[in-house]
C-alpha cells in the first residue's frame, strides 16, 4: 500500500506547492516542512500529506503553525530530480537577492520559478510570525542505508536533531554551496535536513512521517501523547538506524561533472566503512579511490547530481559536550589571541586564519566553537560564526 503510494506519486499524482497548513489556537513556533526539493524524492511530500490528514482528523491541541510545502513541484510532477538546475544549490545570498528582484514572469528557468514561489511563501510566513521558526527539509537517497540528519552545527540544531535519534552529519554545509538549509540557518532559524532512506522504499515514507512528528513535538507544537503510535514510530525509526556512529563530520567531497562519466562501484551504501586507497568508483580518467579511512556517505547511484560521494568520520560525543560548554562560556573571544588568527575589521563574526602560522588544530578549535569555513583568499582562510537561532 505504502509502496504503491510512492509509485503512484511518480506516475499519476500531481503535487501543488502548498501541501497544507495546520495551526492551533495557542501561539507557538512556526514549523515549515519541505518535501521533494529534489523532484525524484516524493516520499517527504507524501509523508507531509499523511501528517496533515491525521492532524485534521484528530484536531489535537496545537501550538503555532505547520506549513507543509512541496519543494520542486514541476520536477516532482515530471518524476525527475530537477529540470534545469538542482533547486537545492541555488540559495546563496547572491542568487536569492537576484531572484527576489525579478517578477515571477521574468524567471528564466523552471527552477528559478520554483525558487521565486518558495521564497514568496517562506518570506511571507516568517514576516507574519513573531516567535521561533523551525525548518525541516525532507530528502531520500539513491542508495540503501540508515536514515540520518544533516545540520549546521549550532546548539539549537543539535538539540532538535538529537531528538530524531538518527546519525547526525556535521560540516556538509561547508562543502555544499547554496542549500536551502544554509539559507534558513543564515536567517537565524533552526534548520534540519532529514534523509529517510532509499527513494522508493516504503520505510522512507514512514521515517519521514516520524521525523515530522518528532520535530513538531520537539519544537513544542504538539504533545507526543496526542500523536497516535508516536512511541512505536520513534522506536521503529531508531531500529532502522543500525550500527552507525551517532555524530559524524564531513571529511571529503568528490564532486562530479556531467562529462566525467562517473560510475560508482556497485554494492556501497551510506556509512559503509572504507579504507584509504580502496576502489570506490571510476571516471573518464580511470579509478577513483578513497583518500582516507572513513565511512562512505551518499554514494551517487543516479545519473543526475554533482556529488559523487562523501567521506565522513565519527565525532566523539565527549568533544560535542566540551564544545557546547565552551560556546556557552564565549571562549571564542580568545581565538584572535592564537598565533595566525585575526579578526576581520568589517565583520566581527569572521576570523582570518593564516595556515602558514596557525597550526592545524586552530581550524579544529574554530569548528568546536561554532565557526565554519567561509572562503579562501590567496593563502588565507576565512572562517565565520554560524548564526545561532534567535530563539534558543
Ligand atoms: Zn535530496
Amino acid at each position: 500500500m505504502m509502496k504503491s503510494a510512492i509509485l503512484q506519486s511518480i506516475h499519476e499524482k500531481k503535487f501543488h506547492r502548498e501541501l497544507g497548513r495546520f495551526s492551533g489556537k495557542q501561539p507557538g513556533p512556526l514549523a515549515i516542512c519541505i518535501g521533494g526539493i529534489h523532484g525524484n524524492e516524493p516520499a517527504g511530500a507524501l509523508a507531509l500529506e499523511t501528517v496533515l490528514k491525521k492532524l485534521r482528523e484528530t484536531a489535537p491541541p496545537f501550538r503555532g503553525e505547520l506549513i507543509a510545502l512541496a519543494g520542486n513541484v514541476r520536477a516532482l510532477n515530471a518524476g525527475v530530480r530537477y529540470q534545469h538546475r538542482d533547486l537545492n544549490r541555488m540559495w546563496s545570498p547572491k542568487q536569492v537577492s537576484e531572484i527576489e528582484d525579478l517578477l515571477p514572469a521574468q524567471t528564466a528557468t523552471a527552477e528559478d520559478a520554483e525558487q521565486r514561489e518558495l521564497l514568496d511563501i517562506i518570506e511571507m510566513a516568517l514576516e507574519h510570525h513573531a516567535g521561533e521558526a523551525i525548518f525541516l527539509d525532507l530528502h531520500t537517497t539513491s542508495s540503501e542505508g540508515s536514515p540520518f540528519a544533516i545540520i549546521s552545527d549550532t546548539l539549537t540544531n543539535r538539540r532538535l536533531a538529537l531528538e530524531l535519534g538518527v546519525p547526525i552529519i556535521l560540516g556538509l554545509e561547508e562543502n555544499l554551496d547554496g542549500t536551502i538549509l544554509n539559507y534558513i540557518n543564515e536567517l537565524g532559524h533552526a534548520a534540519i535536513g532529514f534523509e529517510a532512506g532509499q527513494h522508493r522504499s516504503p520505510t522512507s515514507l514512514l521515517n519521514h512521517e516520524t521525523a515530522v512528528w518528532i520535530t513538531l513535538a520537539a519544537a513544542g507544537c504538539i504533545k507526543p501523547n496526542y500523536i497516535s503510535e508516536f512511541f512505536d514510530l520513534r522506536q521503529q525509526l531508531k531500529r532502522s538506524v543500525g550500527d552507525v556512529p551517532r555524530v559524524m563530520e564531513l571529511r571529503h567531497r568528490h564532486g562530479v561533472h556531467e562529462t566525467d562519466e562517473f560510475v560508482m562501484q556497485p554494492g556501497f551504501s551510506n556509512f559503509t566503512r572504507v579504507t584509504k586507497g580502496q576502489l570506490l568508483a571510476s571516471d573518464r580518467k580511470g579509478s577513483v579511490t578513497s583518500p582516507e579511512d572513513g565511512l562512505l556517505f551518499m554514494p551517487l547511484y543516479q545519473s543526475q547530481g554533482e556529488d559523487g560521494f562523501f567521506l565522513v568520520r565519527e565525532v566523539n560525543l565527549f568533544w560535542l559536550k566540551v564544545s557546547a560548554q565552551l560556546r556557552k562560556w564565549n571562549v571564542d573571544r580568545l581565538l584572535p589571541h592564537l598565533p595566525g588568527v585575526h579578526r576581520l575589521a568589517d565583520n566581527l563574526d569572521a576570523l582570518l586564519i593564516n595556515p602558514q602560522i596557525a597550526h592545524w588544530f586552530v581550524v579544529e578549535i574554530c569548528h568546536l566553537l561554532g565557526f565554519r569555513k567561509h572562503s579562501q583568499q590567496d593563502d588565507l582562510l576565512i572562517v565565520s560564526r554560524r548564526r545561532q537561532s534567535a530563539h534558543p
